[in-house]
C-alpha cells in the first residue's frame, strides 16, 4: 500500500488510512506468497501493526492460494481509517479483548492470537 498514512484513530491509538479513494470491491493491498491468514502479519507487518479492529470493518482479507488481498467492503475516502474484523483474520479461539469500536453492531469483544 504505497499511499498509506498513519492517522489518529477513532478506535484506539493510531490507525491506518490512505491518501486514495477506494470503491467497494477494490483491492487496496495484496501480499503474495502467504500461505495462511496470519502470514499476512509476517509479510505485511507494517500494515498489521497499525490496522485496528472494528466490528463494522471496511475491509476484509481474502486468501486465494498463496495471495492475501485486502478488499474494500465499502467506499473508503482519503484519510478514512481502514479497519478489519480481527475475528475474521485471527479466529475466535484467541485471547478476548474488549472492543472499543463504538459501532452500532459492536460485539463487545474481539480475539487476538498470542
Ligand atoms: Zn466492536
Amino acid at each position: 500500500m504505497k499511499d498509506k498514512i498513519t492517522i489518529e484513530s477513532k478506535v484506539h491509538g493510531f490507525g491506518l488510512a490512505t491518501r486514495s479513494r477506494y470503491n467497494r470491491g477494490d483491492v487496496i493491498h495484496r501480499a503474495i506468497n502467504a500461505t495462511r491468514f496470519d502470514a499476512f502479519h509476517d509479510r505485511a507487518a507494517f500494515i498489521a501493526g497499525t490496522m485496528n479492529h472494528s466490528c463494522k470493518p471496511n475491509v476484509k482479507l481474502l486468501l486465494n492460494d498463496d495471495v492475501v488481498s485486502i478488499v474494500a467492503l465499502d467506499v473508503i475516502e482519503p484519510g478514512e481509517e481502514i479497519v478489519c474484523d480481527y475475528d475474521q483474520t485471527e479466529g475466535t479461539d484467541g485471547e478476548a479483548r474488549t472492543c472499543l469500536c463504538k459501532t452500532s453492531t459492536c460485539k463487545g469483544t474481539f480475539h487476538i492470537r498470542k
